[in-house]
This record gives C-alpha cells, sequence and structure tokens, in this order.
C-alpha cells in the first residue's frame, strides 16, 4: 500500500537526519529572497550554523502578516522566469497571500497527493471526481495533478451544480471523490431529496473530506450518507496546499510528511513547544520549496501530535483533527468554545439537517447566541410538541458540549446561506454595539 516505501516508512533517526540535510539546503536557498537575506544578516544565520533540529529554532518564525508586508515578493529566491505558477489563500482572514512555484515544486507538491491517495486505496483504474473549488485555491488543482500522477482518470468537476455532478458520477462510474465537508452534507440531502440511493445507484467508495474543520461525527455521516469511506485531508497554501498531511487507513490521525515538513507544535502565548499528547498550534516549514521558501510559518490552526507509531508502517507522526484556527475561538459570557464544537453536537443528532448557523449578538447588555439549524422536511412540518422537544434536546446536549445554552432556532432545509467555498459559520454582530 506504499506509493514510495522508502520515504514513507524510513526509520525515524533517518528521516530526521533527512530533514536536517533538507533544512541547511533550504536555508541556502531562502538566502536568495530579500526577506530571508536581510533577515539572516541580522540574526547572523548562515546555512553551515544550521547543523541540527533545534538549530531551526534560532529562525524567526512567519505569520500571515509577513508574507503580507513582503507582499508580492519579498520571499521569492528564484528570478521571476523560474516561477510557474502562483497560488493564494482563501482569504478567510483578511487580505490574500500570494505563493509562488517553480516547475519541481510543483511536482513535488504533486507526487505528496499522489502518495495520499494511494495510501488509501486509490489505484489507476479508478475515477476520481474532484469537487473541489479550482483556481487560485490550492485544493482543486492540487488532487487534480496528484490524481493525473497516480493514473486515474480525472473528471475536475469542481464544486456545486449537484445535478450534474450526479450525472457525471453515473455517467462515467466515478469510484473517488474529493468534497468539501460542507457541501458533502448538502450533497447527501440533495441525493436524498431525487431518492437515489448511492450504494444501489452510484458507484463511489472513497472520499477525500478537507478545508475545513470537521468532526468525527461529520465524517460518519458522510461515510453512511454516501456509502464510502473517508479520509481526512490537510494542508494550506503557504505549504503548498493539500498533501501536508492526510490520514492513512487507520483513520487515527493524519500522517504529516516530515519528508517534505518539519512540523512543530507551539503554545500560541509563550510561542514554546507544547509536549507530545498536548494541543497547541502547528508551525510548519517547507523543506523541498525553491521558489518560495518558508520556514516556520505559523498556522494559527490547533491540532495535538500523536507521535506513537502507526499501525500502518509508516513513521511520519500525526496529527489529530483539526480542532479549528485560533482566530475561530468564540467568547461567549466569559467561556471560550470552537464553532467545532456545536458542529459535533449537532451532526451527532440524527434529526439535524445539513446545515447551521450560528449568530452572535447582544441582547440587555448580554452576550447572547442563536443557533439556527436546519433539520428535515417531515420534521418541520410534524407535531409543534416534537419540535419543541427536538429544539430543548439540541440545547441541553450544546450546553454539556459548551457550557452555555444557546437560543436554538429550528429552519426549513436550505433556507440558509451555503457558500460553494469553505463555510461561514458564524456571524458575530456584537462588533455593532462597540464591545
Ligand atoms: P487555504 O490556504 O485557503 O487553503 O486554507 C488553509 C486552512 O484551511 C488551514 O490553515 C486550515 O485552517 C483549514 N483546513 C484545511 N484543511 C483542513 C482540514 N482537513 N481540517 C480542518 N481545517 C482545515
Ligand atoms: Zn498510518
Amino acid at each position: 500500500m506504499f506509493w514510495d516505501s522508502y520515504n514513507e516508512t524510513m526509520d525515524r533517526a533517518s528521516l530526521e537526519e533527512h530533514q536536517v540535510e533538507l533544512l541547511h539546503k533550504t536555508v541556502e536557498t531562502a538566502a536568495h529572497s530579500a526577506y530571508y537575506s536581510e533577515l539572516f544578516k541580522k540574526e547572523r544565520i548562515t546555512p553551515d550554523s544550521i547543523k541540527t533540529m533545534d538549530d531551526l529554532r534560532r529562525i524567526p518564525f512567519v505569520t500571515k502578516d509577513t508574507l503580507r508586508e513582503e507582499y508580492p515578493y519579498g520571499f521569492l529566491a528564484t528570478s521571476k522566469e523560474n516561477i510557474v505558477r502562483l497560488h493564494s489563500s482563501s482569504g478567510t482572514t483578511g487580505r490574500p497571500t500570494v505563493i509562488f512555484h517553480t516547475m519541481n515544486d510543483i511536482n513535488e507538491w504533486t507526487g505528496l497527493l499522489a502518495r495520499c491517495m494511494y495510501m488509501v486505496g486509490v489505484r489507476p483504474k479508478d475515477v476520481f471526481q474532484n469537487m473541489m473549488g479550482y483556481g487560485l485555491f490550492t485544493g482543486g488543482i492540487g488532487f487534480h495533478y496528484g490524481a493525473e500522477r497516480l493514473g486515474t482518470l480525472v473528471i475536475p468537476a469542481g464544486p456545486g451544480n449537484t445535478t450534474r455532478q450526479i450525472m457525471l458520477m453515473k455517467e462515467f462510474e466515478t469510484t473517488v471523490i474529493h468534497i468539501i465537508p460542507s457541501y458533502a452534507l448538502y450533497f447527501i440531502k440533495t441525493l436524498e431529496e431525487m431518492n437515489i440511493d448511492p450504494n444501489r445507484d452510484l458507484h463511489i467508495k472513497i472520499g477525500f473530506l478537507g478545508a475545513e474543520p470537521h468532526s468525527e461525527a461529520t465524517r460518519r455521516r458522510i461515510e453512511k450518507g454516501l456509502g464510502i469511506d473517508a479520509y481526512n485531508s490537510y494542508g494550506l497554501s503557504e505549504m503548498c496546499g493539500p498533501g501536508v498531511a492526510f490520514e492513512c487507513q487507520e483513520k487515527q490521525g493524519m500522517h504529516v510528511w516530515e519528508d517534505s515538513y518539519i512540523l512543530e507544535v507551539i503554545d500560541p502565548e509563550t510561542m514554546e513547544p507544547v509536549k507530545d499528547g498536548e494541543e497547541g498550534e502547528l508551525v510548519f516549514t517547507a523543506l523541498k520549496r525553491e521558489g518560495m521558501p518558508i520556514l516556520r510559518y505559523r498556522t494559527r490552526d490547533l491540532a495535538v501530535v500523536y507521535p506513537e507509531p502507526c499501525a500502518c508502517g509508516r513513521t511520519h507522526r500525526r496529527i489529530s483533527r483539526i480542532k479549528g484556527r485560533a482566530d475561530d475561538m468564540i467568547i461567549l459570557k466569559g467561556v471560550n468554545m470552537y464553532p467545532i464544537q456545536i458542529e459535533k453536537t449537532l451532526m451527532a443528532i440524527s434529526e439535524v439537517g445539513s446545515n447551521f448557523q450560528i449568530i452572535l449578538d447582544r441582547k440587555d447588555d448580554n452576550d447572547h447566541m442563536i443557533i439556527k439549524v436546519e433539520v428535515s422536511n417531515d420534521v418541520f412540518q410534524g407535531d409543534l410538541k416534537q419540535l419543541q422537544r427536538l429544539r430543548e434536546r439540541i440545547a441541553k446536549n450544546l450546553n454539556s458540549e459548551i457550557l452555555v445554552t444557546p437560543e436554538i432556532e429550528l429552519v426549513e432545509p436550505n433556507s440558509l446561506p451555503r457558500s460553494e467555498g469553505k463555510a461561514v459559520r458564524v456571524i458575530d454582530n456584537r462588533d455593532q454595539w462597540g464591545n
């Protein structure tokens, strides 16, 4: 089941040795960029001064703000002639940033994606329908090239247009899909409405879910609703895009491809490393990039590292699901919570439909949370008492997860706004009250 057994199963000592070698080389390359040449001079860092993993910690972190300040060419480490592609982050939090790639960068990245797909059983005979956004966003194009490298037939469907997606799936007997989890939930609902049973009418068996936080409850819903095995896929455009970490068939966390990335986990407040098994912010150093090397990038994504060896035989450490970005934390009446806690609770309740929205407001000088929850038509038009009981049950389950009791509003299917890309779950109206 290995695409590249040499790299995927390299013993830890050799893997770390390999990382230090690549790091040395990356520092050498990075020194050609305007940003790093100045920084290295200031910090007295030379490629030869980076001899061990500990030396990495001499290099300052990069944040999204650093990339914005250096926009567009500050991190470029090669001549513009060598650049073949530009990507951009989806800009969920402020002005987007731009990443440049050389042909070698694209080839390395593509290889990692082929590795991810092969790992979970995709083979050349498969038909891959890529239902993820194409364009500046890295999710669609990244997987597209990876699947071609692996040798599958790729259907570059992109997101949305559900009826056409289903037609393509039937017509070309799609076996593998790549889809954003919030769209997958909607897709399942549409299949139900159209009376299509995926086990009977479709051929899909494997799905990749990525680009936004989602819980185990959501994975289970998607697996059941589509009759597939679904795997979590993590990445970010600053580190090329998808293919940074991916679940193996054990489904016990995502392997970070440590032959291409150095992973650190830090306490976002003190910026000191956390102990294995403790939650922290993921920090990545890209080890094989020549166009735009980025060292120690602070992702703001929170997760836990599982250092134990994995039953699949790969030696690369695993990370948990992403709890969310540090910026996603909601503080309500002094209580901290993440949208994924709400998602997890809702998705475990079978009457809950495919979409929800969290609205934060002020009421009588107090923080107030309303959660609008779509339910199925049957439930919505059913007995009022039952609806009331469902509302109470949702509020109670949420209270035990987030420790506050939100107001629950049950709404009709398809009545809440949906986006084709990453779902916008939270609307915070509190700022207008001057808080
Ligand atoms: P972008 O650079 O626009 O592709 O966005 C990357 C960000 O999307 C990451 O930093 C994460 O916050 C989020 N993301 C990507 N994949 C996942 C995933 N599998 N689970 C949770 N969040 C994810
Ligand atoms: Zn594994």
